[in-house]
């Protein structure tokens, strides 16, 4: 069984999704106006292992993650730069594809923008106009509030802390005052703007992924995702939006990811805590361990981002590096060690079993420690055959496909007529014929392949080939 917390009913849910095996989430995306910040990336992590999992658990995904490409930090972005808006959000989403490969953080299926989807904009504002949900004032639409009686369900406001008739335009405004928000924004001097049915303007934030979410997945979907502080006012707008809209539940889960601080603080450019990814690699850090970092904690705890952190995360990768390093560079005898198929097996089960806990990552990465643990013990005790190194180091691929933490290793396979050489020189050491060990030993190295004779076995390792 799946169960996730679902921030809608404030407790873990069996997770069932409205069509067997599919599963419909979209994930608020970002706003183009700058690089993205390692607490955004902590979002888009954390989606990503949510996302991993469900395909993992044989889910069929469409993910949709929306672009904010404008709002008013794009708007004044662009005139900061003397550019226009389309060339200035182009930068930094054109930046946001690379930081989320670099991140292996697998593509959605959809990335739509705000700005090509006006004409949807103004359809929903007009029906929810004439449904008597939103009110014209001065040029500029807005939703009402008192209209929507499950208003603050999400964010657990109470309805009294209403504030009816008081607008607000700007996108995110504090808890303590819920008001009546704007849809669409009058033309202002010097702002972009769409000349449409509704007079000319721009969108709110809020409509744009009520109105994509629902394009793209549907009028119900399963899965909303997003960091904390989108649960208000964002989340709890959107559901007012759409609900009113279709007359129907909009999103079966909510799950949302707390906040990363750095150093114990909140990040902010004054501080000079303040990391994109860029910042960190140019730095020397390797982008994999910035993944591990983010996924080790849990989504719903605090991330306190340190740098001692980020060298506990690369000492991790790297026993895991050094353990598929040893299966790959040894020659393993024929067979197989039951014992080995067993260990594999339960790794999995417990890796997945911990994930379907609401993604519990730290007993998920426990298993996969555990197995990498008995597995060099087995190494160590010259028990893993090549059947076993099979099994092994498929079980590492498989757990690294929600984790995707595993460094590009290359499994690369001698040719058979050097295998054989080894087998020879292993022989001729059996036989203490130390003369014909050492000549083949000499010849490999002449080859590019150098022997060590370890306790264990033999382990090999490609050299430049020497001339003599
Ligand atoms: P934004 O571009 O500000 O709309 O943010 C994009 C995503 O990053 C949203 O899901 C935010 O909730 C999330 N986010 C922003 N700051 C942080 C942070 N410090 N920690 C975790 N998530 C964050
Ligand atoms: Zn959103």
């Amino acid at each position: 069984m799946i169960r996730f917390y679902n921030t809608l009913s404030g407790q873990k849910e069996e997770f069932i999704p409205l069509e067997p095996g599919q599963v419909k989430m979209y994930t608020c995306g970002p706003t183009v106006y700058d690089y993205a910040h390692i607490g955004n990336f902590r979002a888009y992590v954390f989606e990503d292992l949510l996302k991993r999992f469900l395909l993992a658990m044989g889910f069929k995904v469409t993910h949709v993650m929306n672009i904010t490409d404008v709002d008013d930090k794009t708007i004044r972005g662009a005139k900061a730069k003397n550019l226009s808006l389309e060339e200035y959000t182009k930068i930094y989403t054109e930046a946001f594809f690379e930081d989320i490969d670099t991140l292996k953080i697998l593509r959605a299926d959809y990335y739509p923008r705000a700005t090509h989807h006006i004409p949807d904009m103004v359809k929903m504002i007009k029906g929810l106009m004439a449904k008597g949900y939103a009110y014209e004032k001065d040029g500029s639409i807005y939703f009402d509030v008192s209209k929507f009686p499950n208003y603050g369900q999400l964010a657990k406001i109470k309805i009294s802390e209403l504030k009816t008739g008081v607008r607000i335009d700007a996108d995110e405004y504090s808890k303590d005052s819920v008001q009546d928000f704007a849809l669409w924004k009058k033309r202002k001097e010097g702002e972009p703007y769409w000349e449409t049915e509704l007079g000319p303007g721009r969108p709110g934030w809020h409509i744009e992924c009520s109105v994509m979410s629902t394009k793209y997945l549907g009028e119900t979907f399963d899965i909303h995702c997003g960091g904390v502080d989108n649960i208000f006012p964002h989340h709890e707008n959107e559901i007012a939006q759409s609900e009113a809209y279709t007359g129907k539940k909009f999103v079966n889960y909510w799950l949302h990811c707390h906040h990363l601080i750095v150093e114990g603080e909140k990040m902010s450019k004054s501080k000079g805590n303040f990391y994109t990814l860029r910042d960190l690699t140019s730095r020397g850090v390797d982008p994999l361990d910035l993944r591990y970092l983010l996924l080790a904690t849990h989504y719903r705890k605090m991330l306190n981002f340190t740098f001692d952190g980020l060298r506990q995360a690369g000492a991790a990768r790297r026993r895991l590096y050094d353990f598929i390093y040893e299966l790959y560079h040894r020659t393993f005898p024929p067979g197989e060690t039951p014992e080995i198929k067993t260990l594999v097996k339960e790794a999995k089960n417990k890796f997945l079993a911990a994930l379907s806990d609401d993604l519990n990552i730290s007993q998920a990465l426990t298993a996969l420690f555990e197995l990498v643990k008995k597995g060099n013990i087995f190494l160590a005790q010259g028990q893993v055959k090549r059947g076993d190194r099979q099994i092994l180091d498929q079980a590492l691929q498989d757990l690294d496909k929600v984790l995707a933490v595993l460094p590009a290793l290359e499994e690369e396979q001698l040719p058979q007529e050097i295998l054989k050489k080894i087998e020879e020189r292993q022989k001729a050491r059996a036989a203490r014929n130390y003369a014909l060990a050492d000549k083949i030993r000499d010849e490999l190295r002449a080859q590019g392949i150098l022997l060590e004779d370890t306790k264990e076995g033999v382990r090999w390792k490609r050299i430049k080939p020497t001339s003599s």
